[in-house]
């Protein structure tokens, strides 16, 4: 809108400077409206004609037809004008028809005269002629005078009220361009309070925003000094590193420790604290893909390991990708826990497989056995009145001798076999890979070994014998294991019953 206004402004003064200019070039323009001073000029040289003409006629011997001869010529010049004569603007004469005819019709009569004057042999004829017939004239011309001059004066009204309008035209611009500039005036005042107002309630908010940021960026360095505070005393594993290039953004003094390193190394990269390298790759692919890791539970620290819960963020530090890490110790919590499965799986006076580990690991074998064909076996075995061992030497003894039992089964066997207790003086073997005559072999060895071996190691005299009962998978009846610790069981009976010390199958 305010360059609109300017723009206006600007054009309606161009308008005022050009009606102006139009105005000054009209006005400079020299002799116009002359037609009056043209016309009463005319009148006056033919009165002088008439009083010359006269004073030759009333005494023509002494007339001087020379001065009459110039009078014609002066008025003949007013006449027909030369081209740079005064009276060449006769802008209101054409308006008055009547006019032009008075002054054709003494053009026409001067001429003659001149003619006449200066051929004719009796110039006082002339002479006379111009002195009667100059009053005539003169009247003609008196009212010719009186025409110019009241149609000159009609000219120039219309001229002042023609002036009196541009006037007008330009006071009403002026008022126009006065009024605008007061309006352009008024709006800077305006727009300046305005923009002082703004510039001051700014300031005051610059302030307030300066006084917040100040007290905010405290609260973030005592919010920020009091987290480092809590993971550097934390007994967890604390860090935070740049995930491309394994800057340290932070670290811990109990990873530290861990790492047996006094001040935060430059770079480290999470996946080489872990011990097993693919389970480091593995790591960072779900931090990377899933942005978090929870519990994790690895060994780590390949220099000293020990079994570790590792969590991890992903997090964004400064427009930057960052590894958040923390961790802690779970050694303890992971030793208790492989005890308690060894107690729970292992017989605790032989430390052979009780009955419920035997039972599950011995399905695993028989499984893998079944689904690739391998022939298996079991062996049941029982030692031989042991009821007279204990009674005879005690219990002590009784279980000296299930220890050495256990001790000639380990040493008898093979690693793969599966040795369990299965209660008092009671033992169970899966034998994977082994057909009939392999296990029946197998047995029979063990009887013999356990036969040789004392009891005792301090008296070579103890001794004792073993029954065995063996069976053998056979692929038509897929028994289970169950099933076959049933039939090498029947198998055992057979051989107490048929005189111990044997093997039956
Ligand atoms: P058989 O030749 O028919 O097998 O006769 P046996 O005397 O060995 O009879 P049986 O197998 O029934 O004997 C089981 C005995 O084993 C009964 C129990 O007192 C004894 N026993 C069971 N567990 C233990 C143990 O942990 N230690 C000791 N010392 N004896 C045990
Ligand atoms: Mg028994
Ligand atoms: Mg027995």
């Amino acid at each position: 809108m305010l360059l609109l206004a300017v723009i206006l402004m600007a054009a309606t003064t161009l308008f005022a400077l050009r009606i102006t200019q139009l105005e000054m070039h009209a006005l400079a323009k020299p002799h116009q409206n002359n037609e009056l001073w043209y016309v009463t000029n005319t009148a006056l040289e033919l009165h002088n004609l008439g009083r010359v003409a006269r004073a030759a006629a009333a005494n023509p011997p002494q007339a001087d037809h020379d001065e009459l001869s110039v009078r014609l010529e002066v008025l003949s010049s007013l006449l027909e004008p030369a081209e740079f004569a005064p009276r060449v603007s006769k802008s209101i004469l054409p308006t008055l028809p009547n006019a032009l005819q008075t002054l054709e019709k003494l053009s026409e009569r001067t001429e003659s005269w001149s003619y006449r004057l200066a051929n004719s042999a009796d110039p006082s004829q002339v002479t006379q002629e111009i002195a009667t017939q100059v009053d005539e004239l003169s009247e003609g011309l008196r009212h010719v005078v009186l025409a110019v001059h009241i149609a000159s004066s009609i000219a120039q009204d219309n001229i002042r009220i023609s002036h009196y309008q541009q006037f007008a035209l330009l006071a009403w611009i002026l008022v126009a361009l006065l009024v605008g500039i007061t309006l352009l005036v008024i709006k800077l005042i305006w727009d300046r309070q305005i923009m002082k107002r703004l510039s001051s309630h700014l300031e005051s908010l610059n302030k307030r925003l300066e006084t917040r940021v100040n007290r905010r960026t405290r609260q973030l360095a005592e919010s920020k000094a009091l987290l480092m505070f809590i993971l550097d005393a934390s007994p967890s594993e604390a860090a935070l590193v740049n995930a491309e290039s394994g800057d340290v953004l932070f670290i811990n003094k109990t990873l530290l420790d861990k790492l047996e390193l006094s001040s935060p190394p430059p770079q480290l990269f999470l996946k080489s604290l872990l011990v097993a390298p693919e389970q480091g790759e593995a790591f960072i692919d779900e931090l990377d893909q899933y942005g978090r890791v929870d519990n994790w539970e690895a060994q780590v620290m390949p220099h000293k390991p020990y079994w570790s819960s590792l969590s991890a963020k992903l997090v964004e530090i400064e427009g930057k990708l960052a590894h958040l890490l923390w961790g802690f110790d779970v050694s303890e919590h992971r030793n208790l826990l492989n005890l308690l499965e060894t107690q729970a799986n292992t017989d605790s006076l032989t430390k052979l497989y009780n009955r419920r580990a035997f039972y599950k690991l011995g399905e695993q074998v028989l499984d893998g056995c079944k689904r690739y064909a391998h022939p298996c076996s079991v062996l049941m075995i029982d030692i031989d009145h042991f009821k007279r061992i204990n009674d005879t030497y005690g219990h002590a003894v009784g279980d000296a001798a299930i220890c050495s039992l256990s001790q000639t089964l380990r040493d008898t066997l093979r690693d793969a076999d599966i040795i369990g207790r299965m209660g008092g003086e009671e033992f169970a073997v899966l034998l994977p890979h082994t057909d009939r005559q392999q296990a029946l072999e197998s047995a029979e060895r063990l009887r013999q070994a356990v036969a040789a071996t004392p009891i005792n190691s301090a008296s070579d005299d103890l001794h004792m014998t073993i029954s065995i009962g063996a069976a053998v998978f056979n692929p038509q009846q897929n028994a289970t294991l169950e099933q076959m610790l049933i039939t090498a069981d029947k198998a055992l009976y057979k051989a107490k019953t048929t005189g111990r010390n044997r093997v039956e199958i």
